[in-house]
């Protein structure tokens, strides 16, 4: 029988890889192949029949040497305690890539919040957030937005934090809706930085956003903007994929009309439009385009599917979409893939953005956070693509030199206490 898919394994591989090419000896890094500290928590809804529901849910974090923690909250009927660690060490090497100061945290709840009722889902978050309660903080660990969870999610949970402190705390999490201390932008940044990323790795190829073709599997928040903003560019983006299925029109998808679609809450498999063919997610993952954005969940480029990739780039829109042997495998394919750490940063960027206005009672235009999160993406960029052509090695590992020695030094320089 095969081994479970143990995605918290797939970082420890890359942070061990990292660890040796950077020289340090075991005991240099071992700490930080260890979550800092976890809670688990059985959150109990009275659903709208009378019933009484127990959601599991986390708060792990998984560093805090550079920086309080940082993450977001995933609702998701997948989400187990694995997947949360991992998603946790990757928030802590992506804000150590862009150099943010912050450690990395992530949270999860088992539910498929599509299912619940919207007072449901507010429920749940409130007594969610009262129970996670004791770790979170603006200093200690701030939450975000994730996979199933968005802006109004987070105005309650800035709400119960504040009610259960007795004032108002807009800097204990971000994403928040702009009303009440969010980033005008935040919601795009993902998308944002994806597409940024896009436009300088295609440039150091002397390609241009306008030449290539796109695939992006998931019409999330991140698909969906990237696809959005892509298009504006005037990008032939061929196939894009939702739960339901995915749709290709060789001559490139009418995106405007897609995004109308699902903006109606309807899924791809109910789109048609001339030219357009439904086609499976493993066809849109085979797809022969210039640029692959997975945008959806984990290990979803695996040892089962990575003989079909023909993309020349992987942009990794979504955290840990490509498993560690089918990344070597790529690498040997000769496709390019810029790491998910770096290429998705975009909102944790924005995310401190409304973290420092909120805590210093300011607020920037969107045209100023969307400036700064432009110069710390290309600045981040710049920084792996050096480093990786210096080592000669992948852009992830690149990414994670750069990464694994900011946390291992700040763990050094702040020693162990006591
Ligand atoms: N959930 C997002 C991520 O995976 C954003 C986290 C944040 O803004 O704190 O990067």
């Amino acid at each position: 029988m095969v081994a479970a898919y143990n995605p918290y394994d797939n970082v420890l591989r890359v942070v061990d890889n990292a660890a040796r090419i950077l020289g340090y000896q075991p005991g240099e890094y071992e700490a930080i192949k260890y979550p800092e500290r976890e809670l688990q928590v059985s959150i109990p809804v009275q659903m709208h029949d009378g019933s009484v529901k127990v959601f599991e849910g986390y708060r792990i974090q998984h560093s805090t040497s550079r920086g309080p923690a940082k993450g977001g909250i995933r609702y998701h009927w997948n989400v187990n305690k694995d997947e949360v660690r991992a998603l946790a060490a990757w928030m802590t090497f992506k804000c150590a890539v862009v150099n943010i100061p912050y450690g990395g945290a992530k949270g999860g709840v088992v539910v498929d919040p599509e299912k619940l009722t919207s007072e449901e889902l507010r429920h749940l978050t409130r007594r969610f957030t009262a129970m996670i309660l004791p770790i979170i903080g603006p200093d200690k660990d701030i939450p975000a937005p994730d996979v199933g969870t968005n802006p109004e999610i987070m105005g309650w949970i800035m709400d119960t934090y504040s009610m259960m402190r007795g004032h108002c705390v807009p800097g204990v999490v971000t994403g928040k809706p702009v009303q009440i201390g969010g980033a005008p932008g935040r919601k795009e940044a993902t998308g944002r930085g994806v597409v940024i990323t896009t436009g300088n790795i295609l440039a150091k190829h002397g390609m241009d956003i306008a030449d290539a073709t796109f695939a992006i599997q998931g019409m999330g928040n991140v698909g969906g903007t990237a696809a959005r903003l892509l298009h504006e560019r005037n990008a032939r983006i061929l196939g894009v994929g939702d739960v339901s299925g995915a749709v290709f029109n060789p001559d490139g998808l009418d995106i405007t009309a897609i995004m109308a679609h699902l903006g109606e809450g309807k899924l791809l498999e109910s789109h048609c439009a001339e030219g357009v063919r439904h086609i499976t997610n493993g066809e849109l993952l085979g797809l022969d385009v210039s640029v692959l954005i997975p945008a959806a969940l984990e290990n979803q480029i695996n040892e089962s599917n990575v003989g079909d990739i023909k993309t020349k780039f992987i942009v990794e829109g979504a955290n840990g979409p490509t498993t560690v042997e089918a990344d070597a495998q790529l690498e040997k394919m000769g496709v390019v893939v810029v790491p998910d750490i770096l290429a998705n940063a975009g909102g944790v960027v924005v995310s401190y953005f409304e973290w420092v206005q909120n805590i210093q009672s300011m607020s920037w235009t969107e045209a100023d956070n969307n400036a700064k999160l432009t110069e710390i993406m290309n600045r981040s960029f710049n920084d792996v693509w050096d480093i990786s052509h210096e080592k000669g090695v992948s852009l992830r590992t690149g990414a994670y030199l750069i990464a694994v020695k900011r946390v291992v030094e700040a763990k050094k320089n702040r020693g162990i206490w006591p």
